[in-house]
């Protein structure tokens, strides 16, 4: 019943979208229609009305340099804990500190150069990707937002009249519906979007990704410079050859915000998520309460297995989920991860004797010699 009503209420606005917005499928009278109808904007903090500010956040300038910046601040506060030392946060670090020197085929210097040459390449690109701003101004900024707002309600009420039921559903839409369609209008749809555009952000990587170690060439000649670390740190999320930044990265992240048809501050936000995220992926700490590693699966200690020998043919979603791991068997955890290591890790532990050692292998169970 359900399902019918929907095909109902999609069919009834698409043979006639010229006829009145209250003639969905409930027929339900026009005074609810109307009480849920918005008079006024029910704007939210982040609905700027200065010239000023508009002028700023919907430049292309604005866009394009942000998730630079803020990827440059982020990785410096990385790197400097990564030379303060502080006990705290080496405790908490994935790799010994030495390790970044000895195991890496790549010095910090040649790192900073290519994240400076792909934040050069995404400038030019993005320079021309993005529309001029009188265009954006107009189909973005300055619309008629009572209007779209008012296109919502029908769609509002049936969805409500179909999860609630009628009786309820009206009673509910005559007390919040007009700051139910607000709502749904000002973060309802906006976060779904954002939604969207992670889960097509990871899709796109993803593919590109798994290609990128399935595939010879494109491994031999692309993606084995992200590889050189072994012991990621932050700065070191965009070492990549220009080619892999390009269709990973930059063309991913524009395909993201046409298909979830973001508006140009929606796509700087998420621009804006997407570097701080992936710095956070490289930045070679395990930290329970930072919001990255605390919200996500897939956070540094999970990427991490994939910059190592043993895990390099895992764990290639990136940078939000790690769905498309689960669902293509391609998934390694850090106990798989760690048992790969025992032996090697054990050949160097004088605190074992060999027969012991022989006991944690084949029993699981061992007691150290003190
Ligand atoms: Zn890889
Ligand atoms: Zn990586």
């Amino acid at each position: 019943m359900a399902f019918e009503a929907l095909i109902r209420m999609v069919s009834s606005s698409s043979s006639s979208p010229s006829s009145s917005i209250f003639t969905h499928q409930y027929g339900y009278n026009s005074t609810l229609l109307m009480n849920m109808t918005p008079n006024s904007l029910h704007a939210p903090f982040y609905h700027i009305t200065d010239p000023w500010k508009i002028n700023i956040a919907s430049s292309k300038t604005f866009n394009l340099l942000a998730p630079i910046i803020v990827y440059w601040v982020v990785c410096s506060m990385w790197h400097h804990l990564d030379v303060m030392k502080y006990p705290y946060f080496e405790k908490r670090r994935i790799h010994e500190s030495p390790e970044v020197i000895s195991r890496n085929k790549v010095t910090f210097s040649q790192v900073i150069k290519a994240v400076a040459l792909q934040h050069t390449i995404q400038i030019f690109l993005g320079w021309m990707w993005f529309e001029d701003q009188d265009v954006i101004l107009k189909r973005e900024v300055y619309v008629d937002h009572l209007q779209k707002m008012s296109n919502l309600v029908p769609w509002v009420a049936d969805a409500t009249l179909l999860l609630l039921g009628r009786r309820t559903g009206e009673k509910v839409l005559l007390k919040h519906g007009e700051s139910l369609v607000a709502w749904i209008y000002w973060w309802g749809i906006p976060t779904f979007q954002m939604y969207f555009a992670f889960c097509l952000v990871d899709t796109w990587q993803y593919f590109w990704h798994r290609a990128m170690h399935t595939n010879r060439f494109l491994y031999r000649h692309f993606h084995s410079h992200h590889h050189r670390l072994y012991v990621a740190y932050a700065f070191g999320a965009l070492y990549n050859h220009p080619v892999e930044g390009f269709i990973l990265d930059s063309l991913g992240s524009a395909v993201a915000e046409k298909v979830a048809l973001m508006t140009l501050r929606q796509a700087t936000l998420l621009f804006v998520i997407s570097s701080i995220k992936t710095a956070d992926d490289h930045c070679g700490y395990r930290l329970w309460w930072d919001p990255c590693q605390l919200l996500f699966a897939n956070n540094a200690d999970y990427h991490d297995i994939h910059h190592q020998a043993y895990g390099i043919k895992s764990n290639f979603s990136q940078p939000f989920f790690t769905n498309w791991d689960k669902l293509l068997g391609t998934q390694m955890s850090r106990e798989q991860a760690d048992s790969k290591t025992r032996w090697k890790k054990l050949a160097h532990d004088e605190h074992y004797s060999e027969h012991d050692k022989h006991n944690i292998i084949s029993q699981g169970h061992a007691k150290k010699i003190d």
